[in-house]
């Protein structure tokens, strides 16, 4: 999680920043997802990461995107669409997770 005195990026876990030492927040730690669950969960299923990261509405088009695009495999296009919507949908929700931490610490 990221530091708020001074934007470390610390361990999800960590109690103590490792650059400043000051004491992070339990509220904190609660509030910031990780990031790297969310990028697993987009593994296992598009637009899970996002739901995941509270993003409700784009984690359900995703799904939806992605049964699409699964069923249009029977079309060969899907072949194209299925790796591109998973692999952007696994970057997105980790960058969605750690955007998120950086402005909850008030990071910038
Ligand atoms: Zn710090």
């Amino acid at each position: 999680m990221f530091c708020p005195s001074c934007g470390y990026p610390n361990r999800y876990d960590a109690r103590y920043c490792r650059s400043c030492s000051a004491r992070l927040p339990d509220e904190l730690r609660a509030a910031q997802h990780s990031p790297g669950i969310a990028a697993v969960l987009s593994f296992f299923w598009c637009g899970l990461g996002q739901i995941y990261n509270g993003q409700i509405g784009k984690g359900l088009a995703m799904i939806a995107a992605y049964a699409v695009s699964w069923w249009m495999m029977w079309l060969v296009i899907g072949f194209i669409t299925t790796p591109i919507l998973w692999v952007w949908g696994i970057y997105d929700a980790y960058r969605t997770a750690e955007r998120r931490n950086r402005r909850l610490a008030g990071v910038t």
